[in-house]
């Protein structure tokens, strides 16, 4: 069922969903779902599956010499998706990118989906591989987001890659992407990442899932300039409890946002990581409490690998 659906049928209830992140390649799925299991009581309409682009490794050629390969650390989105869909009887969303791809690749990609049954797909940029400045678009690939959009949209009326095709047989996927209350990093302002939303709605993005942030101000203040910009879609906040004393740094660092200064000096105050992972918790449920109060139509958590602080939070909520 289509993310949108979900929300229609939720009548105004605040539904419960969360991102998984695929295991890394050598390592089996039982880790994974036995993140996922304690999850389930909360009872998600959907669950995300993030993609990772190729990444550099290097392999120890035993003559004091190191080789330098390309390879995807994490594969397997679309079978994992499958994976859940199957064993939970849950909705998935596979986390589709630009970057590292090209056109024909995520045309199997979508392809696959549809005949696994996936009625959502998440199509996002991506980001620069570790070496470059600046994100690259594979040759044959989608430069931003809104290219991915239009591809999907393409393949929803039948139109696929090349023409070759007489397509009788239309995909029909619910298209989520990202937004940003505190602005993408590379956006040279607010409004300005705003306009480039609003073009991925008009190509044909159906809902808004947000990046992480930690004053709820900012996703209120984003949600009303998106409204007065003219999107109307669902926008969902993305939730992310601190859970490392790192994560002071590594956040602003990673995705250009801010924390307030209430947290970082709780944080700060902290002795271990295991108080930090508490406090993390509480903020996350004062958070999501008072997005609970002002409607919105998902709490989307980020449990990056471990899901005993989600459960802690859901435990408080639904
Ligand atoms: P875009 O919408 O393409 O925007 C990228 C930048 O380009 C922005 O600054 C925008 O303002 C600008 N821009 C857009 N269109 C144009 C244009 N026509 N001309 C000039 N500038 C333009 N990354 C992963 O690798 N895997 C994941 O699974 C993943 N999941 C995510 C889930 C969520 C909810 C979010 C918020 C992010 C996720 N990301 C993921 C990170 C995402 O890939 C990065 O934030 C990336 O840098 C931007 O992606 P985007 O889809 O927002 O890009």
């Amino acid at each position: 069922m289509k993310i949108t659906d979900h929300i229609k049928k939720a009548n105004g209830k605040t539904l419960f969903s969360f991102e998984v992140i695929p295991p890394k390649k050598g390592n089996n799925i039982e880790e994974l779902y036995a993140n996922i299991d304690p999850l389930m009581e909360f009872k998600p309409p959907f669950i995300d599956v993030t993609t990772s682009r190729e990444e550099f490794v290097y392999i120890d050629k035993g003559n004091g010499l190191l080789a330098r390969k390309i390879t995807r650390m994490r594969p397997g989105t679309v079978g994992i998706c499958a994976a859940i869909k199957h064993k939970y009887d849950v909705d998935t969303v596979p986390h589709v990118l630009c970057g590292g791809f090209t056109k024909e690749e995520t045309e199997y990609v979508l392809v696959d989906c549809q005949y696994l049954g996936i009625d959502n797909v998440m199509a996002l940029r991506g980001d620069a591989m570790s070496h470059q400045k600046y994100f690259e678009p594979n040759k044959e690939g989608n430069q931003y987001a809104v290219d991915l959009v239009a591809q999907i949209q393409d393949l929803n009326s039948g139109k696929y890659l090349h023409e070759v095709l007489e397509a009788s047989n239309k995909s029909n996927f619910c298209i989520g992407v990202a937004g940003y209350p505190e602005k993408h990093l590379e956006s040279p302002s607010l409004q300005s990442d705003l306009k480039r939303l609003k073009e991925k709605v008009a190509a044909g993005a159906d809902y808004v899932v947000t990046q992480m942030f930690f004053d709820n101000q900012k996703y209120f203040q984003f949600v009303a300039a998106a409204r007065k910009a003219g999107i109307q879609v669902p926008i969902i906040p993305g939730i992310k409890p601190i859970a490392v004393k790192r994560h002071l740094q590594l956040l602003p660092q990673v995705f250009k946002i801010d924390l307030p200064e209430a947290l970082i000096t709780t944080i700060e105050s902290c002795k271990t990581n295991k108080d930090v992972r508490a406090v993390g918790i509480e903020w996350a449920i004062a958070q999501s409490k008072e997005l609970l109060a002002a409607g919105v139509p998902v709490l989307h958590y980020y449990s990056m690998g471990k899901s005993d602080n989600i459960h802690s939070i859901a435990s408080a909520l639904f």
